[in-house]
């Protein structure tokens, strides 16, 4: 399975497509993990993609593709993937056509006002990643994570100004994408969140059943 998972900031693509990863074997490429990784260096490229993204801008399309490529490089051929944070604008989508079929595309639809709400309380591993919500999806104990014992924070991209410039941004310019893709004919597994209280399990299972429908799982 080559999948894009889609849906604004704050919708769940990190958390939903780190469980298919453990569910399915599948790999994963999330590209504003890639970028928080950068971020950590005291390095020149560190420093550019800060500037970028604690403004809720998007990283320069040069710096995207050639982390893209060097990630998508290191997935063996027969190993399937999902696609976490890219493409995020028509430049990007056309790029990609040129690196890479997709089989998939696995839409999360969330309201906005559960958006806002998720990302002002959203926690994330300094260790490993793992994605926590310090009102929905509590971690067992305060300010650590379940899965490997390290620190949660707050990424500096989760405060209410630079979170309307994402929440800008994906309608400007990554929304319509959906249509793009919708014109390609690509199939669309999509799981719908109605409440913020909602637990990722269920969701999980859904994309699961209709990912085996379509023989990609
Ligand atoms: P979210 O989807 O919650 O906004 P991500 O972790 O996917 O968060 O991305 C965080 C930030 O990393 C984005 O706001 C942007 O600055 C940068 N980024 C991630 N992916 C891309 C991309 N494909 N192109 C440009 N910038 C990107």
């Amino acid at each position: 399975m080559k999948a894009i998972i889609f849906g604004a900031p704050g919708a769940g693509k990190g958390t939903y497509s780190s469980r298919l990863k453990e569910k399915l074997g599948v790999e994963t490429i999330a590209t504003g993990d890639i970028f928080r990784d950068l971020m950590k260096a005291e390095s020149d490229l560190g420093r550019k993609v800060r500037g970028y993204v604690e403004k809720g801008h998007l990283v320069s399309d040069e710096i995207v593709l050639e982390v893209l490529k060097e990630r998508l490089s290191k997935i063996p051929k027969e190993k399937g993937f999902i696609l976490d944070g890219y493409p995020r604008t028509l430049e990007q989508a056309k790029t990609l056509d040129n690196i890479t079929p997709i089989d998939v595309i696995l839409l999360l639809d969330v309201p906005d006002q559960i958006i806002i709400e998720r990302l002002s309380s959203r926690r994330i591993c300094r260790n490993c990643g793992t994605v926590y919500n310090i009102r929905f999806l509590k971690p067992k104990k305060e300010g650590v994570c379940d899965k490997c014992g390290g620190p949660l924070y707050q990424r500096s991209d989760d405060n209410p100004d630079v979170i309307r410039n994402r929440l800008k941004v994906y309608q400007e310019q990554t929304k319509p994408l959906i249509e793009y893709f919708r014109k390609k004919n690509l199939p669309f597994v999509t799981a719908t969140t109605t409440s913020i209280d909602q637990p990722p399990e269920p969701i999980v299972e859904k994309l699961i059943a209709e990912l085996k429908k379509l023989k990609l799982a």
